[in-house]
């Protein structure tokens, strides 16, 4: 069932461009722009708006918000929706993509990330905001949290509710989105996900309604601050602790990781099934601490010890998926994916493995590193 070496053979990354950064320290694209002065006295900052879709751009036939189709509207659109928003920073938009969140692929993930860096790197924008559905939005800032190589602002804003909706929330929140990228104080803190008044970072955020304009919530963090008409207000330093940054993967799509979801009577098949069709990583969305049945533990054990990176989240929701508590880690040859759900543990197992980082050991500090 196992080959003999499960690296990263047949994702397309190997090569140069497929190693890890070291640390934030020395990144390995290194950030010529952090040191650029701010912009001079009386000059607004520039923020580039890259839109790729979502609900944000969705148009319906009428003002309900049912039956609507996501990643309709144009990235000018957003912008003329937002009476002022040119006064709050020097806007440049571009059309990256226009779809539903649902499909948000590897390939649109690193159009964006060559994109921000190339933005950065030039000395172009002051900031960015990227327009985005709220389905995976999460995972897209996460992701460009780790392959950013600049301190400024890269922000992911969207809404619930679609443009033509009665009480629309796009155009508030990406009023607010501006507000962010446009800020000084917004630097130093990675990606960050603004919605409903509210700032979140990439790691801590996650969706947690099916509908409701609040549904974005930090829960083992709290919220990074807030945002409202005359300011915006950080809650804490921007004091991010020194990382990897990854290089970009040289092209899509990452090697396939699985995400396996437990429940009772639970069985291996969906196990087998994911190294059946090739996957090098599993993340298990465990129950309770990242757990599941006897049978599971046995299959994810044998993938381990065959050299599939193999991580315990956990389907709850908020908390820590503890290492070697009720499931030993040690014994096993898995990782806890500590504070990661398991969406977000995924991007990560992918990165790593793009960057041949697949000793469990190895792995498990990547994890750890915020
Ligand atoms: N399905 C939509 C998306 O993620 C939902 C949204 O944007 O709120 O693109």
């Amino acid at each position: 069932m196992f080959g003999a070496t499960i690296l990263v053979a047949g994702c397309g990354n190997s090569g140069d461009s497929a190693h890890i950064a070291t640390p934030a320290t020395t990144p390995a694209v290194s950030d010529q722009t952090d040191d650029a002065p701010a912009p001079a006295p009386g000059t607004q900052p520039r923020v580039t708006i890259l839109a790729t879709g979502g609900t944000i751009a969705g148009k319906a036939n009428d003002n309900s918000a049912v039956g609507y189709t996501a990643g309709e509207a144009s990235a000018q659109d957003l912008i003329d929706a937002v009476p002022g928003l040119d006064k709050i920073a020097t806007l440049h938009a571009e059309q990256i993509a226009n779809i539903g969140s649902q499909d948000m692929n590897d390939e649109v993930w690193l159009k964006l990330a060559d994109r921000i860096n190339q933005l950065f790197t030039d000395n172009a924008a002051d900031g960015v905001v990227i327009t985005h559905g709220t389905d995976t939005i999460e995972e897209t800032a996460f992701f460009l949290d780790h392959v950013v190589a600049s301190d400024k602002p890269v922000v992911l804003v969207g809404s619930m509710r679609p443009s033509t909706a009665l009480s629309a929330d796009g155009p508030a929140n990406l009023r607010s989105a501006v507000q962010v990228a446009a800020a000084r104080d917004a630097r130093n803190r990675g990606a960050l996900v603004v919605l409903n008044d509210t700032i979140h970072t990439a790691r801590d955020v996650t969706k947690t309604n099916t509908t409701s304009v609040q549904t974005f919530v930090s829960p083992n963090a709290g919220p990074e601050g807030f945002v409202d008409a005359a300011a915006v207000r950080f809650t804490k330093p921007a004091a991010r602790q020194a990382r990897a940054h990854f290089q970009v993967p040289g092209s899509a799509p990452m090697p396939r990781v699985d995400i396996v979801y437990s429940h009772a009577g639970m069985n291996a098949d969906q196990v087998h099934d994911a190294i059946g069709h090739g996957a090098k990583g599993i993340v298990l969305a465990g129950v309770g601490d990242g757990n599941t049945s006897e049978e599971v533990v046995d299959a994810l054990s044998d993938a381990a010890h065959h050299g599939v990176v193999v991580v315990r989240s956990s389907r709850v929701g908020s908390g820590t998926t503890v290492r070697n508590a009720e499931v030993n880690d040690d014994q096993l040859g898995t990782v806890s994916a500590l504070d990661l759900n398991p969406a977000k543990a995924r991007v990560l197992t992918q990165l790593l493995l793009v960057n041949n980082i697949t000793d469990a050991g190895q792995v498990q500090q990547q994890f750890a590193a915020r």
